[in-house]
């Protein structure tokens, strides 16, 4: 007998009873450029090709962040540095010679704050702060728990 091809065959589409898929939240453009997009699939993370191209040749996101964190390791690594002579204090503070600090890592460039007091200057890490002075010729170090 000859199939009829006509016949129309109901597939049942067991998708009609499943939950509608939740919407994907709009996300920021990889790239850097700051564009927030709706996108199409879960995996987009670019607005579009032009986008992904410059996201890939140039990273400008990443060095963003990169320059952030060499900053935030610094610091800590100071605060680090700080921490380990301090235990060494007699009384509310620790005097060292710079040099020795400098050698365990303490960068002068980098501080989250200064301030003077009786015409000092301070510099402050997280739970250190420091003040240098010069004492028969050498530079010393003078560390303070904050
Ligand atoms: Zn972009």
């Amino acid at each position: 007998m000859k199939p009829d091809t006509n016949e129309k065959i109901k597939v049942i589409d067991l998708r009609e009873n499943l939950p509608l898929p939740r919407p994907i939240p709009p996300v920021e453009c990889k790239c850097g450029c700051g564009y927030t997009f709706q996108p199409r699939r879960r995996d987009q993370v670019y607005l579009n090709k032009q986008h992904a191209d410059f996201g890939y040749n140039h990273n400008t996101r990443k060095t963003k962040y990169r320059n952030r964190r060499k900053a935030e390791k610094i610091l800590w690594s100071n605060d680090k540095a700080l921490g380990k002579h301090y235990k060494n204090r007699e009384g509310n503070c620790a005097t060292c010679i710079l040099d020795a600090l400098k050698a365990d890592g303490l960068d002068l460039a980098y501080v989250t704050g200064t301030d003077e007091r009786d015409g000092k200057k301070y510099y402050y890490l997280y739970n250190y702060y420091y003040h240098i002075y010069v004492s028969n010729n050498i530079k010393m170090i003078k560390i303070y728990k904050r």
